[in-house]
């Protein structure tokens, strides 16, 4: 269960909170109903450091990447791709929540000894922002941050509004979609170890691209966390 103080509980009577999953009303701070929980895609360690999926059903063949490595609790199907398709795609912020909780127990599983500096979200376009209303990254970025207890920092930008990934050939997806704001940005990211955040990661490639911006003004280390990876390296975002 999640904390949730008395204003909230008492929102929570009048406006039932909604499974992130299926969006059925769920008691206050549940996040998840049962029958969704039973039935999430969770990934199980020992995990695959490139690909994030189990090693049992890795098929990445381990290839090495600029991340560090990458963490995910859950594949991108069933249950899992529910919620993140709620949080991205349905206007549903509020999806988030369990999400961040999550990727906030793997992390910390996963990555116990490692002092992040910062955490950084896979930013989205101005286009993107002004349709949604927000990042969903930003969203899961800033959950994940707070329960580590280190800044958010939105030093990234997606310059240009490009189509989606999967409708660019792959010479333009090396393309130079991603930058750092400004010179104080670049200045603050030099010589620090950073948690990147992404809401899917099915090839690692938006990933990956980030990663590299920031090694390119001084990061010392980067590692990845999605809220969910696919389990094979076909396209499904
Ligand atoms: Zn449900
Ligand atoms: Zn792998």
């Amino acid at each position: 269960m999640a904390t949730r103080s008395l204003w909230q509980k008492l929102l929570a009577a009048v406006y039932p909170e909604r499974c992130a999953c299926c969006r059925k009303a769920v008691p206050c701070g549940m996040l998840v109903c049962r029958d969704c929980r039973a039935a999430l895609p969770v990934i199980a360690p020992p995990l695959c450091p490139f690909c994030g999926a189990a090693k049992a059903d890795c098929t990445c063949r381990a290839r090495r990447r600029t991340t560090e490595r990458i963490v995910a609790p859950f594949y991108y199907e069933g249950k899992a791709r529910q919620a993140v398709r709620n949080l991205k795609f349905q206007n549903h912020p509020d999806a988030a929540e369990f999400l961040y909780t999550a990727m906030a127990e793997t992390v910390r599983r996963e990555y116990g000894g490692i002092r992040f500096d910062a955490v950084i979200p896979v930013p989205v376009s101005a286009a993107t922002l002004r349709r949604r209303g927000y990042n969903q990254s930003a969203l899961l970025a800033g959950g994940v941050a707070k329960s580590l207890g280190v800044p958010m920092e939105e030093s990234l930008i997606k310059t240009g509004d490009v189509p989606p990934q999967r409708e660019l050939p792959a010479y333009r997806r090396s393309g130079n979609v991603f930058g750092v704001f400004d010179r104080a940005e670049r200045a603050a990211l030099e010589g620090k170890t950073l948690l990147l955040v992404d809401d899917i990661s099915t090839t690692g490639a938006t990933l990956e691209e980030c990663a590299k911006m920031l090694k390119i003004y001084g990061a010392q280390e980067v590692y990845a966390a999605a809220a969910a990876v696919s389990r094979l390296s076909k396209e499904t975002k």
